[in-house]
């Protein structure tokens, strides 16, 4: 027997709809592309434009499952073509342009997009790839005509000109709640980048679980600023949560270094924010410098890595700021983990709420995990026994665009058991905190046991005069691998090896310490911000540890 409730599709033009009708003055602020200077619009004008999108998108043949992508920050015509694409049934393919051209000329092929919308910042990304994609029909420049970008591509149009004279008004949704929605690849540190499809279902559920009270909690009296790209996994999905409860959102633009993001965060009464841990770096470095505090801010989620030690306590121990450590995955839309503390730990001292806090956090509804040994079975949830971690869930990929790493005949990613391998080594508490060990690919195996590089990382990161922090196995011809510490010192500063070694005693395990230690100008990100460990394993291929030849 079924129910006998409504259809209504969960389809995510309903999000921007509900915003347009509810919440159609509230705010959208964002830092220009072009000039550097805040513009206003709101949610019933963004409806409108994006409507206009979709009118345009459909007079260039555009039809329901053709890729769009962009090539944008974080701004309100990223999020009109956002929403005039998928409200269609288009696929919106937000490309990284963080990654090298080459790459991003690779993953547009592999989408077949076909028309590309960017920012003219990436202008020179545009020009250099433009020639490799025979594909692309179009590329809309985001912005006016008169800051048209002076590039020798063929059809370039200004945004401004390319939604001009259409409609304010187009049929969107009436389609299978499953159709795919958007489009966004992994990083592809370990093989070809590999497309996760999200569907209009997937991203309305993870959408409302991530704003659960005990998740994000954001609400029409909040002032979101999403620094996390719309190219990283949906902006964590705030793309649909500010909409979806009418906060008022701030788009920062091209600008991510401290001081503008300061002064996003004060002159917009910023109250909630989430970015990875490399920009608040950069934000609590110009804050100390200069003696400033943020007045408004209330919550900020960090994740995509581990949140530093030194991260945390400076948030809620110097400026009041709660901070809600994340984990996720492009292929979970993001959302895997919340830090929200239990009231086992509000009933406990400071000091434990800090390591809860440390910790990965906890699943919201919608996400099912376990941690298993290699042969499937069951950890114990016991806050030590570590092994792989596996998920399921309605807004967890099932399988890759066009079945890219397919692990059985159905063209599934998935284990047997059909959870998805997150390839992270983790640890679930008894009160069911998770806490990522390491990547897979990552943990340093010394003498048969595992040593977690994020751990030695997240405090060396806090010692006097370090910037940044990494660790990596080297070969090791007694322990078969050890651990290498590679610190980026803060300008003008030369920490010693012995110094920050005993920074380091008594807070990891004696046989966990670094056979060594060497100071380097930059530490390599990745496209998303994380420490690129691929580019560190190549630089320090064939280096010797001391303790390696003294052992030969
Ligand atoms: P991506 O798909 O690029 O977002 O990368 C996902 C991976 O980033 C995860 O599988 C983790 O290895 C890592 N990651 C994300 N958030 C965290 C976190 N809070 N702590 C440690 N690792 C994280």
């Amino acid at each position: 027997m079924f129910g006998l409730m409504q259809d209504w599709p969960l389809t995510v033009d309903k999000v921007l709809d509900h915003a347009k009708q509810n919440f159609p003055r509230r705010e959208i602020v964002t830092r220009s592309v072009e000039t550097g200077a805040l513009s206003r619009s709101n949610y019933g004008t963004v409806w409108r434009r994006a409507k206009q999108v979709s009118n345009a998108l459909r007079e260039r043949g555009v039809r329901p499952g053709d890729r769009v992508a962009t090539l944008a920050w974080n701004t309100e015509r990223h999020l009109e073509v956002w929403y005039g694409a998928m409200g269609i049934g288009a696929v919106l393919h937000t490309l990284n342009p963080r990654l090298f051209p080459d790459q991003i000329a690779w993953i547009a092929n592999h989408a077949e997009d076909k028309l590309i919308f960017f920012d003219i910042t990436f202008a020179p990304i545009v020009a250099a790839i433009a020639a490799k994609l025979p594909q692309v029909e179009g590329w809309i420049a985001l912005t006016d005509r008169e800051h048209l970008p002076a590039v020798e591509i063929p059809n370039l149009i200004a945004y401004e000109d390319f939604i001009a004279g259409h409609a304010q008004e187009a049929a969107w949704g009436g389609f299978d709640e499953n159709t795919a929605a958007g489009l966004c690849y992994t990083s592809g540190t370990t093989g070809d980048p590999k497309g996760v499809l999200y569907s209009h279902r997937s991203n309305v559920l993870h959408a409302l679980a991530a704003n659960q009270t005990d998740v994000f909690g954001a609400g029409a009296s909040d002032v979101v600023m999403p620094i996390v790209p719309m190219f990283h996994a949906n902006a964590w999905a705030i793309s649909f949560v500010a909409p979806m409860c009418g906060a008022k959102l701030v788009m920062p633009g091209a600008k991510l270094d401290g001081p503008s993001v300061y002064e996003n965060l004060e002159s917009e009464k910023v109250t909630f924010t989430a970015a990875v841990p490399t920009v608040w770096l950069g934000l609590l470095a110009f804050l100390r410098e200069n003696k400033l505090r943020p007045t408004t801010l209330k919550r900020v989620v960090i994740g995509g890595s581990a949140v530093p030690e030194a991260v945390l306590r400076a948030f809620e121990e110097d400026y009041g700021v709660e901070v809600i450590h994340g984990w996720g995955m492009t292929e979970m839309s993001p959302m895997g983990t919340l830090g929200k503390l239990l009231p086992e730990h509000y009933a406990a001292d400071h000091e434990t709420q800090i390591k809860a806090k440390l910790k990965q956090g906890r699943v919201p509804f919608t996400v099912e995990m376990k941690v298993v040994d290699d042969e499937g079975n069951l950890k114990p949830h016991d806050g030590k026994s570590f092994g792989r971690l596996l998920v399921r869930g309605p807004a967890i990929a099932r399988a890759y665009f066009k079945s890219a790493g397919a692990k059985n005949e159905k063209g599934e990613c998935l284990e047997p058991c059909g959870f998805f391998d997150t390839g992270d080594v983790a640890t679930i508490d008894e009160l069911g905190l998770m806490q990522i060990t390491d990547r897979a690919k990552d943990v340093i195996k010394s003498g048969g046991e595992w040593i977690s590089s994020i751990d030695i990382e997240n405090i060396a990161v806090g010692a006097p005069g370090v910037a940044n922090a990494a660790v990596i196995g080297i070969a090791h011809p007694k322990w078969d691998e050890r651990p290498l510490l590679i610190i980026e010192p803060q300008p003008g500063a030369s920490p010693t090896r012995e110094q920050l070694l005993k920074f380091l005693e008594g807070k990891i395990a004696k046989w966990w310490t670094p056979d060594d230690v060497v100071l380097v100008e930059k530490i390599p990100l990745g496209a998303t911000g994380k420490i690129n460990k691929l580019a560190l394993r190549e630089t320090f291929k064939d280096y010797k540890l001391p303790t390696a030849q003294a052992a030969e």
